[in-house]
């Protein structure tokens, strides 16, 4: 592509931005080398001119969705760089730059000769893989692979991505629906969780709730406007709590800042979900959190002081004190909790931190790359997250799909902390069993565990470690990895280790069984062709002939099956097919359901659809539809954890789908109950459904234990108003503690 070249030559800066850059623009460069002055050690401004107009000329005639002129992303993304990550001035050129590569003519090697190697490859770190032959899921998954071996090299290559993320995030408004809520769901299952992985705590928020906004619009302005409306009764409790801690702080003349902030929505939303509880039931809706500015030296000795008052004004929750400051989490987090009852025996947690452990709680990565920079000695958290991306990225040998969905489980979990015989400190996800830890302290440990003591006691593989265990595993020579440890590891490492480990098995005993049916057929002088052994497998209900292969192998199935299926394929070659017959299921989705949708805006048709027994949407929820296999459009709701990772993996089979205008119809739903087990409950629970609201019910579930009513109801609704309608009458019901609508 020599045109764009010839297009531009390298001009030097001031009188290249003078010239090529109408005044608004001129004014932005002017803008974004003020805020860089503000926030960025040190500031090349003839690079970030350079890279701006670069940038703007590459771009230009180039719109973004939303109809502005597509340089507007790039400097935006500069700017959140600058601003909110505070990185440095080749990251910030790098940003303006970020998408030259990929969207316009401009070739890497122009980057390089005229910006020099590092920023060359940041940007080719950040520069999509091409794969015109390739699934999306693919490509987007080697995509992801090349942006973390960048990240190895220069970790700014992450950065970036996020701060691109973020911007692409906060104007995602300008897509079309389908688009949104698939670039939503990687967001929320990959990127927050990695930008929490690396610390940068500001940036995942943002991200969750933007993330939530598109998914789910209706819960996300629902929490929004409960915390807008209680802002004032809040503010005020705040007021009242902090009141005395600061008198008492003042008079100690440590330097301080106190203040009460509200949590973000998402983590509200998943509070109400995991807890099932409504709104008006979260009580730690707001941390409190204390910032000390006090030498790095002096730094822990001051957060134990300042817990000491906290808890002696206040009555602390014993269990639920954490000590991130001995034991920082795996990404760096340093900080006390501890949560205490407040005025009106309101609990309150309460957060205590130095300044810099408070920059690293916000930045992160960022945060400790800052601090590296300019000096040459090693830090050690930096290591630690690059030698975590290295190790993913070096264990993975399964396909690139499988690395993103394993990706994202070891991003998801919390930590816990426990112990080898000797004393040592392991940190691995919760939930994490004794197989995750052999295989986190060695591969062969791993390999050949058989069984583990924890605290002493022999407890079996699948036992859940919690905070605090100390654990021995014990190994045998004999023993080896069986697919249903599978079932309950959770690090990326053990999978990974154990699939490898079967796969190989695998392999040998497709090997094995393939040399034995050969042997067989040079007894018999009987030569096979490639075909012919298609037809035995399918004649024989093989998915392909690999399977037979290894059953052979596995000693599963006999040589002598295989030798005389293939002499009846001989004798009868017009039975060899036998299709697939899937047309009941067919008939099964003709519900009486119909045309209550529009698919891509239009009615549905001679469309067959119907709704996804995981979910169960009914009219009202946000759905959206995917085609299934056997042709049938399935409605989803758009926070079913089945239909994310479809969104993400088969895109094209996504149908924008809404409900059509009202219609009499049946849906199924689902409610959970929890309250008093008291004489007449499930009485008044039925009376409130069929009585009071004329709801037919189609099955109770009920469990009561130590006084506590668990009950699960199916019934019949028309629409989420009526489900609605149905909660809040329920949750007046005396005793009644919880209603809840029933997922999955
Ligand atoms: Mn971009």
């Amino acid at each position: 592509m020599p045109e764009p070249e010839t297009r531009y030559s390298p001009p030097a800066f001031g009188a290249a931005s003078e010239t090529v850059l109408p005044p608004a623009y001129r004014q932005m460069l002017e803008d974004l080398l003020a805020l860089c002055r503000r926030h960025l050690r040190r500031v090349d401004e003839a690079l970030i001119g350079r890279a701006f107009v670069t940038a703007y000329i590459a771009h230009e005639g180039h719109l973004r969705a939303s109809g502005e002129p597509y340089i507007t992303h790039p400097i935006e993304v500069a700017r959140i760089v600058a601003q909110e990550i505070a990185l440095d001035d080749i990251s910030v050129a790098a940003a303006l730059l970020h998408d030259v590569v990929e969207d316009t003519e401009y070739s890497l090697e122009l980057i390089r000769s005229e910006f020099g190697e590092t920023i060359a490859r940041i940007i080719d770190g950040l520069t999509k893989i091409s794969g015109l032959f390739r699934s999306r899921a693919v490509t987007q998954a080697e995509s992801f692979r090349k942006l973390l071996l960048s990240m190895i090299q220069d970790v700014r290559v992450i950065l970036i991505k996020f701060a691109d993320r973020l911007h692409n995030m906060r104007t995602i408004e300008a897509l079309p629906p389908e688009r949104r809520l698939r670039i939503a769901y990687e967001t929320r299952d990959l990127y927050a969780p990695l930008a929490h992985r690396f610390g940068l705590f500001r940036i995942k928020s943002e991200l969750e709730d933007l993330a939530l906004k598109v998914i789910e619009p209706e819960a996300y302005r629902f929490i929004a406007r409960k915390l807008r409306e209680k802002k004032q009764e809040r503010e005020a409790y705040i007021e009242r709590f902090i009141r005395p801690i600061r008198e008492r702080l003042e008079q100690t003349g440590l330097r301080f800042e106190i203040t009460g902030r509200p949590k973000h929505i998402y983590s509200i939303y998943r509070k109400m979900r995991t807890q099932q509880k409504p709104f008006e039931e979260i009580y730690d809706l707001f941390a409190v959190r204390v910032i000390l500015d006090v030498p790095e030296s002096e730094g822990k000795e001051a957060c134990w002081r300042v817990y000491g008052i906290v808890t002696d004004i206040y009555t602390p929750i014993p269990d639920r004190f954490r000590d991130f400051l001995s034991v920082p989490k795996a990404n760096g987090y340093q900080s006390l909790h501890t949560t205490v009852i407040g005025p009106d025996g309101r609990p309150v947690e309460v957060q205590i931190r130095t300044r810099q452990m408070h920059e690293i709680a916000e930045r992160g990565l960022a945060a400790h790359w800052k601090y590296k920079e300019g000096v040459e000695t090693q830090n050690a958290e930096l290591d630690r997250w690059i030698g975590w991306v290295r190790d993913i990225l070096e264990s993975r040998m399964e396909g690139p799909t499988e690395f993103v969905e394993d990706l994202k489980l070891s991003l998801y979990q919390d930590e816990i902390y426990v112990f080898t015989p000797k004393g040592d400190l392991v940190t691995l996800p919760a939930g994490a069993t004794p197989v995750d830890f052999a295989f986190h302290i060695h591969t062969e440990i791993g390999l050949h565990c058989i069984g583990a003591k924890v605290n002493g006691r022999i407890v079996p593989l699948s036992h859940k470690l919690q905070s605090g265990d100390q654990v021995e595993i014990l190994t045998s020579r004999r023993q080896q990895p069986n697919p249903d440890w599978l079932e309950f590891v959770v690090t990326h490492k053990a999978r990974s280790k154990i699939r490898q480990f079967l796969n190989e098995q695998r392999r040998q005993k497709i090997e094995a069984g393939k040399a034995l049916l050969e042997k067989r057929l040079e007894r018999l002088k009987r030569p096979i062709s490639d075909q012919e052994l298609n037809r035995v497998a399918a004649a024989l209900k093989f998915p392909n002939v690999a399977q037979m292969f290894y059953e052979l192998g596995a000693e599963l199935l006999k040589p002598e099956e295989v030798l005389h299926t293939l002499e009846q394929l001989e004798r009868h070659p017009e039975q060899a097919a036998s299709p697939p017959a899937e047309l009941s299921y067919l008939e099964e989705a003709r519900q009486e359901s119909r045309d209550a949708i529009l698919i891509e805006g239009e009615p549905s048709g001679r469309l067959l659809y119907d709704y996804a027994r995981c979910c169960n949407p009914i009219p009202g929820d946000e759905v959206v539809g995917y085609v299934s296999r056997n042709g049938i459009l399935r409605i989803h709701r758009t926070n079913c954890r089945n239909i994310a990772h479809l969104v993400q993996t088969e895109p094209e089979r996504i149908k924008r789908v809404e409900w059509a205008r009202h219609k009499d119809l049946q849906f199924i739903a689902g409610l959970r109950i929890m309250g008093e087990d008291r004489v007449g409950m499930l009485n008044d629970i039925t009376g409130v459904i069929s009585r009071g609201l004329k709801t037919n019910i189609r099955s109770i579930n009920i469990d009561t234990q130590d006084g506590i009513f668990d009950g699960t109801i199916i019934l019949y609704v028309h629409d989420l108003e009526h489900l609605n309608r149905l909660i809040e009458r329920l949750r007046r019901i005396p005793g009644v503690y919880a209603v809840t609508r029933f997922e999955g």
